[in-house]
């Protein structure tokens, strides 16, 4: 049997579970219900084109925005029943600043923020901010927009939450200081039990620390999967094929972006390489290679597959 892509996810310990969850703002509809299963200790790349949903996900998640539809749990808790409990769990990097202490110096702000987390470990925050080089004499407001990342992972990461909520970790950061943040996550999940969601459009840097990945449109979820799942299954097959060929049957909604016109076909799908090779070949064509797609390449097959729809 050849299978479809997949878009749930099974595990016995969901970190963060939703179904069916609908937002709707006036005229748009932001989410339109997304089944997201995020499993405990899971590094999962959310990602997807602009407005497809990503930061309105993360918002629900934290009852910073209220849903419309279907539900959404965080370690077995409802953000809207439980928001301190849920929050409290939660390290937070928001894709925005951070509304209303924008004036505070950097110093002020993290002493400010640690106030309302017990497990604040001072000297973690230290070490941090020497990592990241963080100045705490600067005003928030007068950082730069990496420069506010950095102080943003640091307030997200010195109280070692068991769940991290990163919301474009990446955006803003030079191409050196991306590598130092990456290495700091690495570390710091080396060394504290974290379940993250990190949404992302840089997914080349952070494949290596993802072992999940997310692809959404339009408020819903195209596909959902291991890494190891999606480097076995999602593959590149360049074909040769006879005029008037037609792909056989068992394919249907297995075949995940189509490239050129016959003779020569690149094809991306998903499924076992022996069967999928089995079949094309016992259909007529040709297979002249096949290649495993990387993480951004598997995310942009699946996003073109939905062009014109
Ligand atoms: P990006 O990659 O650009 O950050 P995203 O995937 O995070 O996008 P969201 O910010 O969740 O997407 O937005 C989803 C949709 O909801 C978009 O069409 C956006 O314009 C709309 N939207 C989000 N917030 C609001 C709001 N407060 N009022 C009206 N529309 C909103």
């Amino acid at each position: 049997m050849i299978s479809g892509i997949p878009v749930h996810l099974e595990t016995e310990h969901p970190a963060i579970r939703t179904e069916g969850l609908i937002k709707d703002y006036k005229r748009t509809r932001a989410l339109a219900g997304l089944n997201l299963t995020v499993p405990e200790g899971a590094v999962y790349l959310l990602v997807g084109p602009n407005g497809s949903g990503k930061t309105t996900t993360m918002k629900i998640l934290l009852d910073l925005v209220r849903s419309d539809g279907g539900e959404a749990e965080v370690f077995g808790l409802s953000p809207i029943d439980d928001g301190a409990r849920v929050r409290a769990q939660i390290g937070y990097v928001p894709e925005g600043g951070i509304p209303g202490y924008e004036w505070m110096k950097v110093g002020h702000l993290i002493r400010h923020h640690a106030a309302y987390y017990p497990s604040w470990d001072e000297d973690y925050a230290e070490s941090l901010i020497r990592r990241l080089e963080i100045d705490e004499r600067a005003k928030f407001k007068t950082l730069s927009k990496g420069e506010a990342r950095r102080v943003q992972l640091l307030l997200a990461l010195a109280h070692r939450p068991p769940l991290l909520l990163l919301d474009e970790p990446m955006d803003g950061l030079d191409p050196l200081v991306r590598d130092r943040v990456i290495e700091q996550i690495v570390d710091h999940i080396a060394e504290n039990p974290t379940t993250v969601l990190a949404s992302t459009h840089h997914i080349q840097e952070m494949e290596k620390l993802a072992d999940h990945m997310g692809v959404l449109h339009d408020g819903r979820l195209l596909a959902q999967s291991t890494q190891d799942d999606l480097h076995r299954s999602l593959r590149r097959y360049q074909l040769e094929v006879p005029e008037g060929w037609t792909a056989p049957e068992a394919f249907s909604g297995t075949v995940i972006h189509q490239n050129g016109s016959g003779p020569e076909l690149a094809w991306a799908i998903w499924g076992e390489e022996e069967q999928i090779t089995g079949a094309l070949t016992a259909s007529g064509a040709t297979v002249r290679s096949v290649s495993a797609l990387q993480l951004e390449e598997a995310a942009i097959a699946l996003l073109a597959g939905t062009e014109g729809t």
